[in-house]
């Protein structure tokens, strides 16, 4: 066994369906009694249905939570905060609201209550990324990392279909680059390959039934095993692919995540035999029995998720391959197998050109 060091990140957890009626007595465990409800636009039902469960008993409510935390969207909550004399955030959503919870919180020490309802995981992690004038740049403290996380099977029930795919295949990408990260160690390999199993066996059947509650629970456990691992260990050549194309290219999180996910894994694959065997295995999707090989497992299960394949299909251009390629090669950083600029531009026009990953890379 190689040596380790291993971090346990705090936080607690509260997990089931209902359990969003849970919400006075964490805040009453803290001795807080003027929450600030925090969505995005699209979600402002889910935030008054808080304010329901809560009696009215709220500083106030913000709905204008966005993609990627811009500053602007922060400072403006930030002086509503003040206004209402809220004593803690609670954010209900995906990524976006998290995003927007974590950003106040490290600003202010506000508490931060976190409810997700989408697999993305930032609400198990210690990182905040926020865009100023069009830059992103992404920041770890634990200060940053929410000290209560309510997760309520019930709100993930009105996840599309499609977010759910590719939100699901997210959080599984968190796990894959868990197995090879550089400080990776025994207890977050368990972790990801649980969370991999949880997530493969349940988003097909979600696909096939949105309403499916045993689906659905698995799937958000599964969600929050592979959140803890981002939160825990560091991420390597398909994170930084992703970042790289979602920040200069505009493309959208969860899709890039997606489409990208079996290219990176079939390019690190000659570099760690162990976890592709150990990915074989944890790959529980429905039609690959007895098959234990983890990238067609991963083509397997973006085929019975009815996904998009090709990065072109959400705007990008065949002449921004290169540029990508250039970006993402241009700071070193750690990856299991070296990084090499032709094969890389490789790796990127077969995500933009939509094609099953191969492992020939
Ligand atoms: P999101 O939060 O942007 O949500 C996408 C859309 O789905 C939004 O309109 C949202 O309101 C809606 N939605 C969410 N849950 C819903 C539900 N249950 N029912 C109906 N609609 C729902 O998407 P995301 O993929 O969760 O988050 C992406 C963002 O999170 C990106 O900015 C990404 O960088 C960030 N992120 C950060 C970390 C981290 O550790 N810091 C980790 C993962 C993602």
């Amino acid at each position: 066994m190689e040596p380790f060091e291993y971090n346990a990140n705090p936080g607690r957890v509260v997990f089931g369906s209902g359990t969003l009626k849970r919400l006075s007595d964490e805040l009453a465990r803290q001795k807080l009694s003027a929450p600030l409800l925090l969505s995005t636009p699209q979600q402002v039902d889910q935030a008054n249905s808080l304010k329901d469960v809560l009696s009215g008993k709220i500083a106030g409510v913000f709905t204008e939570a966005t993609m990627h935390t811009p500053t602007h969207v922060t400072e403006k909550a930030l002086e509503y905060a003040k206004q209402t004399g809220a004593d803690c955030v609670v954010a209900i959503g995906g990524g976006s609201t998290t995003g927007l919870g974590k950003a106040i919180s490290v600003r202010t020490g506000l508490p931060h209550i976190c409810i997700p309802t989408t697999y993305a995981g930032s609400e198990m992690t210690p990182i905040l990324g926020e865009t100023a004038e069009g830059k992103k740049t992404t920041r770890t403290d634990p200060k940053i990392l929410p000290g209560t996380v309510i997760y309520d099977v019930d709100l993930t029930m009105t996840l599309p279909p499609g977010l759910s795919a590719t939100s699901g295949v997210n959080a599984i990408a968190h796990s894959i680059e868990a197995l090879y990260a550089k400080n990776t160690n025994p207890i977050v390999s368990l972790l990801a390959l649980e969370g991999i199993s949880a997530l493969t066996s349940s988003l097909p059947a979600i696909v096939e039934d949105p309403r499916s509650v045993p689906a659905r629970q698995k799937a958000l456990y599964g969600a929050w095993l592979c959140g803890t691992c981002l939160g825990s260990v560091g991420m390597a050549l398909h994170h930084k692919l992703c970042h790289t194309l979602g920040g200069s290219f505009n493309l959208p999180h969860a899709e890039t995540h997606t489409i990208v996910l079996p290219h990176a894994l079939a390019y690190n694959a000659p570099a760690i035999p162990e976890v592709m065997q150990k990915l074989g295995q944890a790959f529980k999707v429905p039609g690959m029995e007895g098959e234990q090989d983890a990238i067609k497992g991963i083509n397997l299960l973006l085929t019975k998720l009815k996904v998009k394949r090709g990065l072109k299909e959400f705007g990008m251009k065949e002449e921004d391959i290169d540029k990508a390629a250039e970006i993402a090669v241009s700071n070193p950083y750690y990856n299991p197998r070296p990084v090499e600029k032709d094969r890389i531009r490789e790796l990127i026009r077969r995500a933009w050109a939509g094609e099953e990953a191969r492992a020939d890379l």
